[in-house]
């Protein structure tokens, strides 16, 4: 591997850092979930198969634009089609992360997608949190899927599988796929309550609204 530039260095040492945080948070286990962030015509990914304490950034995984990787590298996220996909098709975004927290895995199991219970749903672009149909893991199949489904939106869950997130940044899709589990746990939790009120197109609409003006950046 060629000697890395600043650039190069900072976005490996993003991946490693954010994974380890999706571990810590809760949101993965073992060597599940992956990240990736948009580099030099291609992306850079984490690792196939690698438990995020066992990652480094050496580890991370350059593919190009046409698919291939570096002599020596190890072998990409088995996801990796679908992350290079979704970056492919939204020049909105430069980072995407996947995982199988446990509330956004269960409403996947159940193909029911996370309606607007809290206002906080939001986050993730849309109304609600849609459900991609079920696809083997790694396969074109549901990359083409999750494409189709998460739209022009941040954020969908993956029918018996888990969620996926995007962001400008890495720090960024983390944030998304940490609200996901978040709504994806209350949600549940006011299912099993019982018939919660969901917000209507207008009430979300008007949040909308509201977060246009939200924030320091005004
Ligand atoms: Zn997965």
């Amino acid at each position: 591997m060629s000697a890395p530039d600043t650039q190069e260095s900072k976005l490996r040492a993003d991946l490693v850092r954010v994974m380890r945080k999706m571990a810590a948070n809760g949101l993965n286990k073992g060597a599940s979930g992956n990240a990736s962030v948009r580099f030099g015509g291609g992306m850079l990914i984490t690792p196939s198969g690698l438990a995020p304490d066992l990652m480094d950034e050496q580890g991370i995984v350059h593919v190009a634009a046409d698919g291939s990787t570096e002599p020596g590298a190890l072998r990409p996220s088995s996801e990796w089609e679908m992350h290079w996909r979704i970056l492919q098709q939204r020049s909105d975004v430069d980072a995407v992360v996947h995982c199988h927290s446990r509330h956004a895995t269960i409403l996947a199991c159940c193909h029911r997608p996370i309606e607007p219970v809290h206002y906080m749903v939001s986050v993730t672009g849309g109304a609600e949190v849609p459900v991609a149909p079920y696809r083997i893991f790694g396969t074109p199949e549901l990359a083409d899927a999750v494409v189709a489904t998460i739209g022009e939106g941040l954020a969908c869950l993956m029918a018996n599988h888990g969620q996926i997130a995007l962001g400008h940044t890495l720090d960024h899709a983390l944030a998304v796929a940490e609200e996901v589990e978040e709504q994806a746990a209350v949600y549940y939790g006011a299912q099993i309550l019982g018939s919660p009120h969901v917000l209507s197109d207008q009430q979300m609409k008007d949040i909308f609204l509201r977060f246009g003006g939200y924030g320091q950046n005004r």
